[in-house]
C-alpha cells in the first residue's frame, strides 16, 4: 500500500470544515486591518533562504528540501531550488522584485499556504504544514519603523485568536535590538560563555563559537540553569532600541493586550531585529508555539533591495486547528439541505434539473440515483442530508413534491415553487 510520505498528512472531512472556518475567520480579520493577499511560489532559489533566513539556522543547515534543477535548454542555467520553509523571505523577495516600495505606501500583505521543513515529525510538527502569515513592510517614510505598527500587529493577533475562540493563549515578547546591538550582545555572550560552555551540550559548544545568541534556543534540560545565569539582551540595547521597545509596550498597555517579557526569545531566524514575539498555548504540548514573528528592518537590504523595515508573523494553521479540536470545538458534520431521491432511472434527468434549480438558489443538494430502492435512498439520505425529496412520476406531473424531514420524521407535500423556501427552514420544523 502506498502511504502519504512521513511528516505529511491528508486533511479529510469533517476536519476540513474547521480549516475553512479558520481561513474564513482570518480573512475577515485581515480585511478589517486592511491587509491584502499575496501568493508567492512554493519553491524559490536556495540562495534566497541561505541569505534571508541565515546559513547558521537549523532551517537552512538541516531542514530544507533542496534539489538541483538541471537546465533543459541552452538558455537555462542549472540552479539550486528549495521548497519554501517559510514565507517572509519570499514576500520580501517579491517586494523587491516588483518595486513595491516605489509606491511610497506601506505594504500590508498576508498569505496562507504550505511550508516544508525536514524536521522530526511529532504532534503539531509536520514536514508539510500550513502557515497563515502577514507582513507590514515599506520605506521608512511610510512609517514602517513606527512602534505603532508592532503594536497594531500584536493587537490584531490577539483579536484574531479571540475571534477564533482560542482561549488561554499567552503572548511572550522581547526586543533583540538592531544588528549592532546584537553584534554587541553576541560578544558579551561569547565572553560570558567562555567560563561555562565546557559543561554545556555539544550544540551549545558549537554555537558559542559560531553564533553565541543561538545558545538561548537550547532545549537541553541540564543547560537551562547555566543559560539562566547568562547576560540578557535587554542590557545590550542602545537608546533608540530601548525607546522603540518601550513605545511598543506602552501601546500594548493602552490597547489592554496582555503580554509577558521573555529575555530568551531571540527566535530561530537570523533576520529579526528589535521586537520579537511568540503566542503560545498550553494545550499543544511540546510544540506549544501557535505563532511567532518579529521585526526585520534589515532583511530587504540583506537580499539586495532598498531599505524597507518591516514586521510580520507566521502562524501554524495545523496548530490552530489542533487547539480548536482540543477545545472540543470540533467541526460539526456538515449535512446537505436535501437529498433528491428519483424513483426509477427514468427520473434521473428530471432529478438532475431539480438539483440544478435548487443549487442555483444557494442550497446544498445531494443527488441520489434512480437505481436505488426507496429504502436504500432513505438510508443514504439520512447520513448525508437533513431532508429527502422524493421525485416520482406523480410528483413530476403534479409539481407537488414529498419531503421527509429526518429530525422530526414528518413527510410534507410541498409545491415545487415553494421548495427552496421550505428547505431553508430549520430541520426541526
Ligand atoms: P517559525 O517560522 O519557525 O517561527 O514558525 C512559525 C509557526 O509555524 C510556529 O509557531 C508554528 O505554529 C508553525 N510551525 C513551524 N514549524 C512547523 C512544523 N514543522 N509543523 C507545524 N507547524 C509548524
Amino acid at each position: 500500500m502506498i502511504k502519504s510520505p512521513r511528516g505529511t498528512r491528508d486533511l479529510l472531512p469533517p476536519d476540513t470544515a474547521l480549516w475553512n472556518f479558520v481561513e474564513a475567520a482570518v480573512r475577515d480579520v485581515f480585511r478589517a486591518y486592511n491587509f491584502h493577499e499575496i501568493r508567492t511560489p512554493i519553491f524559490e532559489s536556495t540562495e534566497l533562504f541561505a541569505r534571508g533566513v541565515g546559513e547558521e539556522t537549523d532551517i537552512v543547515s538541516k531542514e530544507m528540501y533542496t534539489w538541483e534543477d538541471r537546465a533543459r535548454a541552452q538558455s537555462e542555467k542549472t540552479q539550486s531550488l528549495t521548497l519554501r520553509p517559510e514565507n517572509t523571505a519570499g514576500v520580501v523577495r517579491s517586494y523587491i522584485e516588483h518595486q513595491l516600495g516605489e509606491t511610497g505606501q506601506l505594504q500590508k500583505l498576508f498569505y496562507i499556504g504550505p511550508q516544508f521543513r525536514r524536521e522530526r515529525p511529532q504532534k503539531g510538527r509536520y514536514r508539510q504544514f500550513s502557515q497563515i502569515g502577514a507582513e507590514v513592510i515599506g520605506p521608512p517614510s511610510a512609517g514602517s519603523e513606527s512602534p505603532l505598527r508592532d503594536a497594531e500587529v500584536l493587537e490584531m493577533l490577539a483579536t484574531l485568536l479571540n475571534e477564533l475562540g482560542i482561549t488561554g493563549w499567552k503572548l511572550e515578547l522581547n526586543s533583540v535590538g538592531s544588528a549592532a546591538d546584537r553584534a554587541r550582545y553576541n560578544e558579551v555572550l561569547r565572553t560570558a560563555l567562555d567560563a561555562v560552555v565546557s559543561s554545556m551540550c555539544v550544540d551549545c559548544q558549537r554555537r558559542a563559537a559560531t553564533n553565541p545568541i543561538r545558545v538561548l534556543d537550547c532545549k537541553v534540560p541540564a543547560d537551562q540553569p547555566i543559560i539562566d545565569t547568562l547576560p540578557v539582551i535587554a542590557d545590550s540595547l542602545n537608546e533608540a532600541s530601548r525607546a522603540h521597545f518601550a513605545q511598543v509596550l506602552a501601546a500594548l498597555d493602552a490597547a489592554a493586550v496582555p503580554y509577558t517579557r521573555n529575555h530568551r526569545l531571540v527566535r530561530g531566524l537570523d533576520y529579526y531585529t528589535r521586537t520579537t514575539f511568540e503566542f503560545t498555548h498550553g494545550g499543544l504540548g511540546a510544540q506549544n508555539a501557535l505563532l511567532g514573528g518579529g521585526r526585520y528592518d534589515g532583511l530587504s537590504e540583506m537580499l539586495g533591495g532598498p531599505r524597507a523595515p518591516g514586521i510580520g508573523f507566521a502562524m501554524g494553521e495545523d496548530r490552530l486547528v489542533l487547539t480548536l479540536l482540543a477545545q472540543e470545538a470540533a467541526a460539526p458534520q456538515v449535512l446537505a439541505d436535501a437529498y433528491i431521491a428519483p424513483l426509477g432511472e427514468s427520473l434521473n434527468a428530471a432529478a438532475l434539473s431539480l438539483a440544478r434549480e435548487l443549487r442555483s438558489q444557494g442550497l446544498r443538494i445531494e443527488l441520489g440515483d434512480g437505481s436505488f430502492r426507496l429504502k436504500k435512498s432513505f438510508e443514504v439520505a439520512d447520513k448525508t442530508a437533513r431532508r429527502m425529496i422524493i421525485l416520482g412520476e406523480d410528483e413530476l406531473q403534479s409539481g407537488i413534491l414529498t419531503v421527509k424531514t429526518f429530525a422530526t420524521g414528518i413527510q410534507t407535500k410541498v409545491p415545487r415553487t415553494e421548495l427552496a423556501v421550505f428547505l431553508t427552514k430549520p430541520a426541526s420544523e
